[in-house]
């Protein structure tokens, strides 16, 4: 299975170097040495990928595509070279060209294709399904600009572009021969014909999709994958001879439209923003997917009435919801089929993962951009809407429902609703997320075809997440486990349990831990001259900034620790430190304003000598996945505070607990199912749970009475209030908190309400922190029962209950 040897590698990347770079090895720039490395590789699973897909169509195998609109890959060429079973080979063969490997590994921008979780969730699947042997593309835009670089200039965050194509485009096949043409605006023109009404989009703008393909290989097995990246050319070079036919605008439009369509990612993470080129972008993407997909499909068959046999469309959320019309679209326009038969095949084809539950996160795309942008897409969703509309009355004859469920509603397309309906499985991310679609969010829907609601909790690659990233525990957990069978069973983990009470392992689990916060604390000073204490907690929240994930609960605990230090210097005798991770959407003001009061404060406190190795604040700029690659495997709390009903899943939560991270969290998203697995005692759990949040909303909340009545509360909320030492007030985040502001109701996700049990459960943990045994059988019960968050154990369940295809 192995490619190859060292030597054999060397010889390649030698070649590589001079054929692609003109270069002996010892002249190549560690960049040229990084992209030669990239290209090695990609041969080797481009050879594979032929194998693939001739097995795939010789066999008529079912395939699997998954559409997202963010891939967050990060980083591949540590990744595929252990896939391929090759990383020790690489490794030496670059250190005997005289590299260092280190530095060649580091040099690879990350493929930053996505925001968040939703993104990761992607990659990681990605990657699972191409170990499990699932026949199985991702499909996303290739942006030229992926989520934005944070910096942090006077303590606040700047955006800089993310120019990673430069040398990330090394693993990237453009296959324009694969192009596909995506049609906007114009106007519509129907004439029958053979007895059938045929309709043509006239005068539309017309922008070449070109696929530019990322092969992708398993582990453990020669099966690739591909992760299809549409780019956006325009269809034709402007041309002057146009200019007398009174077509030059038209292609100069069409110019324009290319020239924007794939330039950049949008940065909100669970938030619609109702912009055109989003909705263009959406299109662009469904639409050159599906015809893709279709075209590929009639290569092989011959025809499409089998369509829903041998293709599965998972939509990563509703921004891929243009699938349901799309498809419909190419049935009916382009296959001839009649609409009974299309909507058949299109609702025997899609599924859908909701991914939230907050309101302003659901898209709504108002009906007179659709309309005008899409012309033939509306007709379709007018036609699905009316009838969809007809079963639901005939079902309920309850007009509150008829609303409630309605996919085109007072000037509105809502996207979910076009998903439940076009849909075959409907599926949250995690038990407790389930429940509420089933029994809020969709509970209409739920009541008239409840056999489409499905859960599938989200899982991680644990080859990246641990493996990978902590070659120290992973030789832990081979040792323990006798092999690497865990790296394709990662229930296998479960077997670290019985040496819960052998001190030797423990020992050897707290040795690990340090030297992981030494690298990086080694990291952190080469990098941000950061000077982190290894004998401190690390106490780390990562994870986009948002109100609802609560970093601004944390902060308040922090600056209650801060003021008892203040009070009294002896109480705190466990150093602690608190890091940071997140970034902010641009034009999220409050979450910007939270990343700069996290900035003011771990100045004041640096800044304070009675601080001095008892408390640190560090905000570490640019969270991204290769710097959660370093972070994961050093951390010992792992933060995941989110008010309770709000979190759909999280995967944070997922990579601290494999990497022996004690939770401290809300009964919130996987967090509820950590529980399950750890009970109380291997976590520290606290605060309201969703059903009680949603209670104390309905009886009405009042966040003063808590002001007034708790000492501590008020004075932690007073200091923030006045700022810190830097002279930046943040009146306006305690006036959201006690009195509301914009529209948003006082603390609208419940800190206050919060604030005392989070508090007695910083100090459940400080305190067990000191009785190191404990700790560190905490830790290693952790680590030995997070195999259920395994990427793999989610995508099989993908596999066997809505996708229906085999796997290993
Ligand atoms: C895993 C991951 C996330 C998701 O974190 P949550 O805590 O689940 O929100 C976000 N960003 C990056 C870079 C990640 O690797």
């Amino acid at each position: 299975m192995t490619p190859f040897t060292t030597k054999t590698l060397e010889e390649a990347l030698t070649a590589k170097l001079m054929l692609n770079f003109g270069r002996a090895p010892e002249e190549a720039t560690d960049q040229e040495m990084m992209k030669a490395s990239a290209l090695v590789l990609r041969d080797v699973m481009a050879m594979r990928g032929v194998e693939t897909n001739k097995r795939t169509r010789r066999e008529h195998r079912k395939q699997v595509h998954y559409l997202s609109l963010e891939f967050l890959m990060g980083r591949s060429l540590m990744k595929n070279a252990y896939n391929l079973e090759v990383l020790p080979q690489l490794k030496e063969a670059l250190e005997h060209m005289g590299f260092k490997a280190a530095d060649i590994f580091e040099i690879e921008p990350d493929a930053g294709l996505g925001n968040g979780g939703l993104g990761r969730l992607a990659a990681c699947y990605l990657d699972s399904m191409t170990t499990l042997d699932i026949p199985a593309t991702g499909y996303s835009i290739c942006y030229e600009l992926g989520i934005f670089k944070q910096k942090i200039v006077e303590g606040q965050q700047v955006e800089l572009p993310d120019d990673w194509k430069g040398l990330g485009s090394a693993w990237l096949l453009p296959r324009t021969e694969e192009a596909e043409e995506v049609y906007f605006g114009g106007t519509l023109r129907e004439f029958w014909n053979d007895g059938h009404l045929h309709i043509v989009n006239e005068n539309a703008t017309k922008v070449l999709a070109v696929p530019c393909d990322m092969v992708v290989a398993g582990y453990g097995t020669d099966h690739v994958n591909t992760l299809r990246l549409w780019d956006a050319r325009s269809t034709k070079p402007v041309d002057m001879s146009l200019f007398s036919r009174g077509e030059y605008l038209k292609a100069a439009e069409e110019e324009a439209m290319a020239e924007t369509i794939a330039k950049v990612l949008y940065p909100e993470d669970n938030h619609y923003e109702g912009k055109s080129l989003r909705l263009k972008q959406q299109y662009f993407f469904v639409s050159a997917t599906v015809q893709s997909i279709a075209r590929k499909h009639l290569e092989t068959y011959g025809t499409l009435k089998n369509f829903h046999e041998k293709n599965v469309i998972q939509i990563n959320d509703t921004h891929p919801a243009l699938v349901v019309p799309e498809l419909m679209r190419i049935f009916i326009d382009e296959a001839g089929m009649n609409w009974d038969e299309a909507w058949e095949i299109t609702t025997r084809s899609v599924a859908y993962t909701n991914h939230t539950v907050l309101a302003e996160a659901l898209e709504r795309w108002p009906q007179n951009l659709v309309e005008s942008l899409l012309p033939r897409i509306w007709q379709i969703i007018v036609e699905i809407s009316r009838r969809w509309q007809e079963k639901v009355e005939n079902f309920y004859h309850d007009p509150g429902k008829t609303r409630a469920m309605a996919i085109v509603w007072s000037g509105e397309v809502r996207m979910a609703n076009l998903c439940i309906a076009g849909g075959m499985a409907v599926n949250g991310v995690s038990g407790l997320h389930s429940d509420i679609l089933k029994k809020d969010v969709f509970r209409d829907a739920c009541g008239m075809e409840p056999w489409k609601f499905q859960n599938v909790t989200n899982g991680i690659d644990h080859r990246r997440w641990l493996s990978e990233i902590n070659p120290g525990l992973d030789s832990l957990i081979r040792d323990l486990t006798g092999g690497d069978d865990y790296l394709t069973h990662p229930l296998a983990l479960k077997k670290l349990d019985d040496y819960a009470g052998d001190k030797a392992v423990l020992a050897r689990l707290a040795e690990i831990k340090r030297q992981n916060k030494e690298s990086f604390a080694a990291y952190a000073k080469k990098t941000r001259g950061v000077l982190l204490n290894p004998d401190a907690i690390f106490d780390v929240q990562v994870k986009r900034l948002h109100e609802y994930k609560r970093q601004l609960l944390n902060v308040l605990h922090i600056i209650a620790l801060y003021q008892r230090l203040q009070d009294d210097p002896n109480a705190v005798t466990q150093p602690h430190t608190f890091l940071f991770g997140a970034k902010a959407a641009p034009g999220y003001a409050v979450a910007k304003r939270i990343i700069r009061l996290i900035n003011s404060l771990a100045d004041e406190i640096d800044h304070n000598p009675i601080c001095k190795d008892k408390l640190q604040v560090v905000f570490l700029e640019n969270y991204r996945v290769s710097l959660a690659e370093r972070l994961m495997p050093a951390s010992e709390v792992s933060q995941q505070i989110s008010t309770a009903g709000k979190e759909a899943s999280g995967t944070g939560n997922m990579k601290f607990m494999m990497n022996g991270a004690l939770t401290i969290g809300t009964l919130d998203g996987a967090n509820v199912e950590m529980h399950g697995v750890l009970g109380d005692e291997n976590m520290f759990l606290f605060g309201l749970h969703a059903d009680e949040v949603t209670q104390l909303k309905r009886e009405g909340y009042v966040p003063q009475r808590l002001y007034s009545r708790d000492d501590t509360l008020r004075r932690c909320l007073d200091a923030l209030r006045g700022g810190f030492r830097d002279g930046v007030a943040y009146d306006d985040l305690y006036q959201r908190l006690l009195f509301g502001a914009g529209g948003s109701p006082a603390d609208e996700y419940l800190l206050l309400a919060d604030f005392q049990a989070y508090c007695q459960a910083e100090e459940r943990m400080a305190a067990t922190y000191t009785d190191v045994e404990q700790w560190n059988r905490m830790s290693l019960r952790n680590i030995a029962r997070s195999g259920i968050f395994a990427a793999d154990r989610a995508v099989a369940e993908y596999a066997d209950n809505i996708w229906h295809v085999p796997h290993k």
